[in-house]
Parts: C-alpha cells; structure tokens; sequence
C-alpha cells in the first residue's frame, strides 16, 4: 500500500482499571479498503473501537485520522470528523421510532440541513427496505438483525467517511450475516466509506475484507491481506475451524 492511510494507530495501550485490554495495538486503514481485526471473545476488539472513538483514553501511542491526532478528542469532535461509531449490541434507543433513531444519527449537523437529512432517510432506506416500511413502530419492536440494520443506516446520517462496526454478525443467523456483509460492502463501493469490522466471525471477515489483522489477548499477532490469511494454517485451524 502506497496511498496514504486514513487512520493509523502506532503502540495504542488501554484498560479497564488494572486490566489491561490493549497492549501496543499498531494498525494501519488504507482508504476506501474494508479491514478487518479478527479475535475471540475479550481478545480486545471493542477496546480498540472504544479507543478510537474516543469513548476511552488510551494510556499510551498514538492514533491518527487523516492528518488529525485522536487522543484526548471529544466523541462528537471525533463524529464531525467524518469517522462515526457503530456500537456492539446496536445501542439503539427502543422507545424512540425507527425515524426518530435515523435523526439521531444527524445529530452532529446543523438544523439547516434539515431538506437533506431527509433525503438521506431516503437513501439508506433503498439499502434496507424494511427501515422504510417500519419507520414510524418503536425501534425496540425490530428484530436483532433490523436493529443492526438501523444501527449501520443511523451511523450513515452522520456522513462518514469511515465507519467502525463492533461485530455486525453478532446473533444473527448465517443468512442474515450475509446479507448485512453484502449491504456493507456496497456501502464501501458505492460511497467510498472505509471500513474498519472488528469480528469473531472469522468465516465472514475473511471472506468481506480486504486487509485482516489478528488479535490476541490484546496483541496483533497476525496481518496480512484477507485472501493471504485465508491460506494459512494457523487461521484455518483457529479461526476457521477446518483441518
Ligand atoms: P467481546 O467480543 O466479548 O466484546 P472483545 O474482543 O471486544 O470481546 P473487549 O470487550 O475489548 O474484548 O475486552 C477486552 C478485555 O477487557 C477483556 O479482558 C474484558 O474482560 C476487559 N473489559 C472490557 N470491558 C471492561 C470494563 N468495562 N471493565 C473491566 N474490564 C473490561
């Protein structure tokens, strides 16, 4: 890779307390890829998202997002930025209607955008339908994988230029996991968005993203593209569970 990364974390560290989650994570995203960061449960994926979007202080390195330092940044400052959070469990407010989530997600833009706020509920209804046809029941009334889909269509009326999505297979079935990689990726081609997927579905990952970094007990222990990692032992082993 050549051009420039978008964002770049060089030796980032963070806990809970005395529980160290993260332990020198370095990681580059090239713009407009889709990387991944595959690990098992408490390797420290939400960790990294948490640090990255401000909702937690790294203790030590550094973060960077375009030309802009991350550390020490409010996480609205980080949403102007263009790099907007997706949250594991979907964090959706479930007494609020699907509308009414979609605007929240536009809370960083200014009242005048109002006519164009609204095309844009348009627009990310054409990815997910159903959005559109239950836009006005309580969020709270959508099923696991339409609460995902709201999540990724609130997140995009913030305008992003890069998204982090915290596990978007998580509790859904295979059918439904596929369909939502499907309509990430196009999000990705057709806006140009960056995606950093942190994972445990190692299957799908791979299978989605261009780059993939693998992580352990709070370490990078593996980086490669996707089409690499899928060849190697370990990650079949592992990861893929195939012998
Ligand atoms: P999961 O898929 O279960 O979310 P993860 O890879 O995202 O796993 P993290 O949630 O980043 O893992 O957790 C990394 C480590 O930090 C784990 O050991 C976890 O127990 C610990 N941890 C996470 N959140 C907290 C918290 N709020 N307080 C204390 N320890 C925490």
């Amino acid at each position: 890779e050549t051009a420039q990364p978008i964002l770049q974390l060089h030796n980032v560290e963070a806990a809970y307390g005395a529980v160290k989650a993260i332990r020198g994570v370095s990681l580059d995203v090239a713009p407009g890829s889709i990387v991944t960061v595959l690990g098992s449960n408490g390797a420290g994926k939400t960790t990294i998202l948490k640090t990255i979007s401000g909702i937690l202080d790294p203790q030590k390195g550094s973060l960077l997002f375009r030309s802009d330092k991350l550390e020490g940044r409010d996480p609205a400052w980080i949403v102007r930025q263009g790099l907007v959070h997706v949250p594991e469990g979907r964090e959706i407010f479930p007494l609020l209607t699907v509308r009414e989530n979609l605007l929240m997600g536009a809370y960083t833009r200014p009242a005048s955008d109002k006519d164009a706020v609204a095309k844009d509920i348009e627009d990310v209804f054409a990815y997910f339908p159903i959005l559109k046809e239950r836009q006005n029941q309580p969020a709270g009334q959508l099923s696991g994988g339409q609460q995902q889909m709201l999540a990724i269509s609130r997140a995009l009326l913030a305008k992003p230029t890069m998204m982090l999505l915290d596990e978007p297979s998580l509790g859904l079935s295979p059918k439904l996991t596929k369909e939502i990689f499907e309509i990430i990726v196009r999000i990705n081609r057709e806006r140009g968005v960056t995606l950093l997927v942190v994972e445990q579905n190692a299957h799908i990952a791979l299978q989605y993203a261009d780059y993939g970094y693998v992580l352990e007990i709070g370490r990078i222990v593996m980086h490669d593209t996707c089409a690499a990692l899928r060849e190697k032992d370990d990650i079949k082993e592992f990861y893929l569970g195939v012998k």
